[in-house]
């Protein structure tokens, strides 16, 4: 038998796997820890991805996996339309609790982020009676028909796929970096009511209040107040799309809450249940109650593996105080970023965070901002050598994201970030 190593899973990859399915790294898992993964020839990472905004509690959290396996033995799935089961319910309790503003909410679980996403859209018509969405440039909603036709990027997730759904209609989102100001941003709004979609059609708007996949770009709270506003100017509905900024990441619960705004509806996945696939809305109750009996749901929407799994991420997240955590992870790596950056390595073009939701932009350096997507490919690829898994995202392909565990000790993310200055000094 030959020896498994990563080469040789990667050569069965690529005969068993079509090239669709995107890979940052050619490592294959055989155990993560916390903050670390270890690949199947024993070779350690430090781990600032956590799965895409995954694993905020950490890999493997030990209480996570024991309630996951407590409830396993109980039963693992009899699908909550025929036979309903408590930690669905409290986990919808504790969401509409959590959820930003005093209007009584309600809680519908899923499976995925995109199918979260569809589900928004679903409740959104059928509350208004009206068809247009408003999404983002560079924003990301999911893989679904809808969820990409919502995605405001084309390569790679759109292209080869259409059509999509009618009646969705991209803005430009701020992107202060770049020059696109909150202003512009607005009055591409207005003609988009004069030219395109009268708002009185428009069912709901659809933002990231950090953009993602899109190059972690942050929505001012002045920017979420003003889009809240047209809204409620025209009866529209505003759907806060939290699948990556959720659940502590940014600094507290949700990241709207940064901007005092109150959703009418909020898609969440991904960190809600630290690794188990289960996904949600939150809405205003009466919003979404719209829909009639037996529109909503699926065979696996909240699963009882999610819910106890989410429960505990609630209950790891208050105990372990990891709103603060986040904030003061964010302040750790701003911290050496600038300090990076103003050391003279002036390919470093910006660094922002929300909380630990951080990035740097490489460009050119010198005075030349220009994007440079091969120095970011080169850097994550040399800093995966050196035992450090990073992420690239943005339009321009030239972020790096950092998405460290929360539950990840200052010592760890200082070895990373060694990792990530040695990168990058010997590849400029
Ligand atoms: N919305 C946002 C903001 C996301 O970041 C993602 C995933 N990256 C999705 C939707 C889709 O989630 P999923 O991959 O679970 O379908």
């Amino acid at each position: 038998m030959t020896e498994t190593t990563n080469q040789t899973l990667w050569q069965r990859r690529e005969d068993a796997i079509p090239r669709g399915v995107g890979a940052m790294h050619r490592r294959f898992v055989r155990e993560a820890d916390n903050a670390e993964i270890f690949d199947v020839e024993g070779h350690r990472y430090i781990d600032f991805s956590t799965g895409i905004a995954v694993c905020n509690t950490g890999h493997a959290n030990p209480k996570i996996s024991q309630a996951v396996k407590a409830q396993i033995d109980k039963f693992s799935h009899t699908c909550f339309h025929v036979s309903p089961y408590e930690s669905y319910v409290e986990l919808a309790e504790k969401f509409n609790q959590l959820a930003p503003g005093d209007t009584p909410k309600k809680t519908l679980f899923l499976t995925t982020g995109a199918e979260a996403v569809e589900n928004a859209i679903k409740i959104a018509r059928s509350a208004t009676g009206r068809s247009g969405i408003v999404a983002f440039k560079g924003g990301f909603h999911g893989r679904t028909m809808m969820g990409m036709a919502l995605t405001g990027k084309m390569v790679p997730y759109k292209v080869g796929f259409g059509p999509f759904p009618g009646e969705i209609y991209h803005v430009p989102y701020p992107l202060d970096y770049h020059g696109i100001t909150e202003e512009h941003a607005l009055n591409a709004i207005s003609d988009l009511f004069k030219s395109d979609i009268e708002p009185s059609r428009v069912a709901a708007f659809i933002i990231e209040p950090v953009q993602g996949e899109g190059g972690f770009y942050i929505a001012a709270p002045s920017f979420l107040k003003a889009v809240r506003q047209i809204c409620d100017d025209h009866g529209i509905l505003l759907i806060c799309d939290e699948i990556q900024t959720g659940f502590a990441r940014t600094g507290k619960i949700f990241a709207t809450e940064h901007s005092g705004i109150e959703p009418d509806l909020m898609t969440v996945a991904k960190a809600m249940a630290g690794g188990y696939p289960i996904s949600g809305v939150i809405g205003k109750a009466e919003i979404m109650d719209a829909p009639n009996p037996g529109g909503l749901g699926g065979t696996y929407g909240g699963s009882p593996l999610g819910c106890v799994a989410s429960l505990q991420v609630l209950e790891i997240i208050e105990q372990e105080n990891l709103c603060h955590r986040a904030s003061e992870i964010g302040g750790l790596f701003v911290k050496r970023l600038t300090a990076l950056k103003e050391s003279g390595l002036d390919c470093i073009g910006d660094v922002r965070n929300l909380g630990a939701m951080i990035a740097i932009e490489l460009v050119q350096g010198g005075t030349d901002s220009t994007p440079n997507p091969q120095l970011t490919a080169d850097v994550i690829k040399q800093a995966a050598d050196e035992g450090l898994l990073l992420l690239s995202c943005g339009i321009y392909g030239n972020v790096i994201r950092f998405l460290p565990a929360l539950t990840a000790s200052d010592k760890i993310l200082h070895e990373g970030l060694d990792i990530l200055e040695e990168s990058l000094r010997r590849l400029v």
